[in-house]
């Protein structure tokens, strides 16, 4: 008796629930998108005391606040390390990766991506009165990257010892107090960086580098969702908006 009353009490607790959980063994409360990043990539995600959505501001922010408003659901963010991303996205833990995600056949195996929404290349962040003015001047240099970013497989590829580190952050304080000489990152994040501290330039290599370009990442079962974000993306590109957002976001 005891055992059905608390049976029944779970019941009704799970019914109550305003939003049903999968705790209770129901499905995610239906009008919630969330969106998985690690909110340490600015201009694009990083933490604000007002951010566009909680405390997730930033170019990618701001897009997937509109993907929610244009879909009628709410937007949410889960923060997390950038190489648990496509995981949380495989185990539906998320239901989309906005993270200035590089779009890159790897990835593509595991993960749909949507179209692209912004160019970038990867960039060298020295200080101002380095000798590095091209990739390959980096051979005898302590080289730093971020984990699981483009950049890591970029120096990778030319053959270059480096060590990764998990945030950019961590990455420019290492820059910044001289026990690095150089950190290969995305162009805009670089340019804020550069912008936030003193004594740092960029410095770019268009033949070692080639462009690339940031989607949005979607489970490969939920082609729906994809088509949903497909459209509301190619209308911000052909209106503007996703120019605007980042001139806003750099300027700041
Ligand atoms: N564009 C890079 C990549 O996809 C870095 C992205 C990020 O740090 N958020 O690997």
């Amino acid at each position: 008796m005891k055992k059905m009353m608390k049976k029944l009490a779970l019941a009704v607790a799970c019914v109550t629930t305003v939003a049903m959980f999968a705790a209770c063994g129901g499905k995610e409360e239906e009008n919630v998108i969330k969106f998985g990043t690690n909110a340490e990539f600015p201009p694009f995600e990083f933490v604000a005391a007002n951010g566009v959505i909680g405390e997730y501001d930033g170019i990618d922010m701001a897009i997937a606040k509109n993907i929610g408003d244009e879909i009628g659901k709410t937007a949410q963010i889960e923060n997390m390390e950038f190489d648990s991303l496509l995981l949380a996205l495989q185990n539906g833990q998320v239901d989309a990766v906005i993270a200035g995600m590089t779009i890159d056949p790897e990835r593509a195996e595991e993960v749909n991506f949507s179209v692209p929404y912004y160019t970038a290349k990867q960039v060298m962040i020295v200080k101002e009165d380095s000798t590095i003015a091209k990739a390959t001047d980096m051979a005898d240099k302590k080289i730093v990257v971020i984990q699981g970013y483009t950049g890591e497989s970029c120096v990778k590829e030319m053959g270059y010892a480096y060590e990764a580190f998990k945030k950019g952050s961590e990455a420019i304080m290492e820059l910044v107090n001289g026990k690095c000489d150089v950190v290969v990152i995305d162009s805009a994040t670089a340019q804020k960086y550069v912008g936030d501290n003193e004594g740092l330039k960029i410095v770019e290599d268009a033949e070692a580098f080639s462009s690339e370009e940031y989607g949005i990442a979607v489970n490969k079962k939920n082609t729906e969702l994809l088509e949903q974000i497909n459209e509301i993306l190619t209308k911000m590109i052909e209106e503007g908006t996703i120019n605007e957002l980042s001139a806003k976001y750099s300027e700041q």
